[in-house]
């Protein structure tokens, strides 16, 4: 038995799953590690049987470093996969429940489903889209951003989804990276109550880019929009007479299913390659294991298809499973604070899945809001998109979970298409704060510069040892880049995922953040993300970015960006009572220099804190790109309150 045997668990504190649970639980023998562990080939090519091919593989395996093949000669079709498999027994079933803002409700089964993908699939053949070609789907979360992803899945067109919320400059340089000639829009959308005017920023976006020979305009919320005459079609005007029956076209596995921009956290987008079979096999496979999918339950993941998790965890994994998902279009404070509540009441949500900095907002929010509904049917909860701090995991685990639901908190990346590290929800005991261990299948270490594997309890770097069917296979147009990005770091051949960690004598992961986000104040290293992790355990503190500013004498010093409680007062004794706190639990030297209040932190559209940004701030530079923050208008205020500092 190896060390991702869970054996040992009998031993461990933490959160055990509920007995009923984990005897109904999909997968309950932990027996499957060492299974997996001994045999990774024959573990995935067993879960390879889930999927239906037209042609199964001739091997499991091409690993020549670091460049992987998986499914060597399979075909099949991923949107085939989603749909038609699904017509023998869940014909009538509901696909997907979508939920407008305004409240609106749309319903799909999987046959209805099935039509409009294949309408819109014809669509796009007849706009002369071929095999190979990549579509850029630059819409909100509206059932059509689902039916045009796997439209162009069906017709082996690779779709490279931009947020709906990012800038018209944004879509224009993927647009040109991945020299695409066609775009799936739509006029516009609702965003707490206030109408964004997509295909408006579409216009002004692509003036200079002048690639685009079609763009196809969803009619959604019915604000003016301007049509350019011969390029600019209307989705419902197309869509009337197309045939809803469209062969799904036989792939490879190898053949790219999709390019998917990374967040851009860190700076200049990455175009993530990921392909048809492995990718498949691995979101089909973790989707059941991690979230123990059973017939009726009801999933609501709450990514945006914008990111990867709306890709693996909204669309493919839970539809090739036959499941029934939730969709909702707005904000979580829309009409009020307690619409997440009342969507899982009125829909009766068995297994949410959502982010770190939303249960951070929940949280400062107040219990008083789930309490408002009743939302017993969930069964199990997940969280994903940063580490999740121990008292935010416990906030969920008590006033969402209600004490009883296992908590999943899963580990993954863009780049490594499915969920790596993360709690078997039947079988893993939890700790508050930690993705726990490996999935089945999965070879993880934390590493030291060297490539050494480091004692328990140490810092060092998170890595994955052995191929995986759903990692990236290149950089869009730069192989350069994925090489230098991703493997370099040691021998070519062990992944470099870019985040620190450690492991404690259980054998446990616990996730401490990017690697580029150390702070280093007289000779000591300080992650970022573990310093805001005690900020926020403090009573009064909702969120928190720590950077370094550069400091002539200590190398650098601590700026520590603050969001307070609702109802919390701003005052001098509470700036020192923090710098206190974070030198008490984390060191002298921890002392922040400067405590800034501030009612919002610059984040991505996809919650998460853009230290970069932060930290240009606090050394009075230039903070570069920030088309791709939920507000740049909060680097403004930020600057001018750290200028009043200087
Ligand atoms: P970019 O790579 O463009 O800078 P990004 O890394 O934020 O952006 P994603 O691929 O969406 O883009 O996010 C993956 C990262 O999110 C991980 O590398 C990790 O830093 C963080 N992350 C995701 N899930 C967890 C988790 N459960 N615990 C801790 N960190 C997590
Ligand atoms: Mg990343």
């Amino acid at each position: 038995m190896g060390e991702n045997t869970d054996q040992s668990q009998k031993n461990i504190t933490g959160f055990r799953p509920p007995e009923d649970f984990a005897r109904n639980a999909i997968v309950n023998d932990p027996d499957i590690y060492g299974r997996a562990e001994d045999d990774p080939e024959s573990f995935w090519e067993e879960n390879a049987n889930g999927i239906e091919w037209y042609r199964k593989w001739d091997n499991v395996l091409e690993w020549e470093p670091p460049l992987s093949k998986w499914f060597i000669g399979g075909k099949l079709n991923a949107c085939y996969n989603c749909l038609d498999v699904n017509l023998k027994q869940r014909a009538d079933k509901t696909a997907i429940i979508w939920e407008g803002e305004s409240g609106d409700i749309r319903k799909y089964t999987y046959k209805e489903l099935l039509e409009e993908v294949s309408s819109f699939a014809n669509v796009l053949k007849g706009t002369g889209v071929k095999k190979g070609d990549i579509v850029t789907i630059y819409l909100p979360m509206i059932p059509e951003v689902v039916i045009a992803m796997l439209a162009c899945a069906r017709i082996g067109a690779p779709h490279s989804v931009v947020f709906a919320a990012f800038s018209g400059e944004s879509l224009a340089t993927r647009i040109g990276n991945a020299n695409s000639k066609v775009l799936i829009t739509c006029d516009g959308y609702s965003r707490r109550g206030k109408v964004v005017e997509q295909k408006n920023k579409v216009d002004e976006g692509i003036r200079s880019c002048g690639l685009l020979d079609k763009v196809i305009v969803m009619k959604h919320y019915g604000n003016d929009v301007s049509m350019t005459e011969g390029r600019d079609v209307w989705w419902h005007e197309v869509m009337k007479d197309s045939e809803s029956s469209c062969e799904p076209e036989v792939m490879d596995s190898e053949d790219m299913l999709f390019l998917m921009y990374t967040s851009g956290t860190t700076g200049k987008p990455k175009g993530i390659v990921h392909t048809t079979g492995g990718y498949m096999v691995a979101t089909h496979t973790t989707t059941k294991f991690v979230f123990d999918l059973k017939e009726d339950d009801i999933y609501w993941c709450t990514a945006d298809c914008g990111w990867i998790t709306g890709h693996s965890y909204l669309v493919y994994g839970p539809l090739s499973n036959g499941t029934t998902l939730v969709m909702y279009e707005g904000a979580p404070d829309y009409p009020d604070k307690d619409r997440y509540w009342d969507i899982i009441e009125r829909h009766k949500v068995t297994i949410l899945y959502t982010a770190p900095t939303a249960i951070r907002t929940f949280m400062k929010w107040g219990p008083s809001w789930p309490q408002m509904h009743d939302i017993s049917t969930l069964r199990l909860i997940g969280s994903v998109g940063e580490p999740i701090n121990p008292g935010a995991w416990l906030w969920y685990h008590e006033n969402i979970g209600l004490g009883k639901c296992p908590v999943v908190d899963t580990w993954w990346q863009t780049e490594t298409g499915m969920i790596m590290i993360s709690p078997l929800p039947g079988i893993t005991t939890t700790k508050p704060g930690s993705a726990t261990m490996p999935m089945p299948g999965i070879k993880a270490a934390v590493l030291d510069e060297k490539g050494n594997e480091v004692p328990p309890g140490q810092d060092g770097y998170l890595a994955i040892l052995k191929p995986w069917p759903s990692m990236v296979r290149t950089v869009f147009g730069n192989e350069e880049r994925f090489i230098e990005t991703y493997w370099s770091k040691w021998d070519n051949k062990t992944y470099f995922a870019g985040d620190g960690a450690k492991r404690d004598e259980d054998g446990y992961f616990w996730i401490i953040g990017r690697v580029d986000d150390v702070i280093k104040v007289s000779g000591h290293r300080i992650g970022s993300a573990e310093f805001e992790s005690i900020l926020v355990s403090h009573p009064s503190v909702a969120e928190a970015g720590v950077v370094g500013k550069e400091d002539e004498l200590r190398g650098e010093v601590i700026y520590s960006y603050v969001t307070l409680k609702s109802g919390v007062e701003e005052s001098d004794e509470l700036k020192s009572e923090l710098t206190s706190y974070a030198a008490k639990n984390i060191g002298p030297f921890a002392r922040p220099k400067q405590i800034i209040f501030s009612d919002d932190l610059p984040k991505t559209r996809s919650g998460k804190i853009m230290r970069r940004v932060l930290k240009a701030i606090a050394n009075n530079k230039d903070p570069g790109d920030v088309t791709t923050l939920q507000d740049p208008a909060v680097v403004e205020n930020l600057k001018e309150k750290t200028r009043i500092l200087d």
